[in-house]
């Protein structure tokens, strides 16, 4: 999924070739267990919109630097 074995580890969002900088953990609290982390890779352009968008959805989010791996996303406060 995530190809740290590469050079480059690109930004998931559509269409956009530019290297992540940053790591978004997230999870659907209705089919994931706390234990469960998601992951988008974002650039520093789309980092906020990625977040956003997980936001908007009521999923709790955790952005960590992108070679930073988060052990959980805990449920909002
Ligand atoms: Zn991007």
């Amino acid at each position: 999924m995530i190809g740290f074995g590469e050079t480059t580890v690109r930004c998931s969002a559509a269409g956009c070739t530019a290297s992540a900088e940053w790591r978004v953990n997230w999870r659907n609290p209705r089919i994931h267990t706390a234990d469960r982390v998601k992951v988008w890779l974002a650039c520093e352009g789309h980092r906020d919109q990625l977040t956003g968008y997980l936001a908007s959805r009521g999923f709790p989010v955790v952005i960590t630097p992108v070679d930073v791996v988060a052990e959980s996303v805990p449920d909002p406060a």
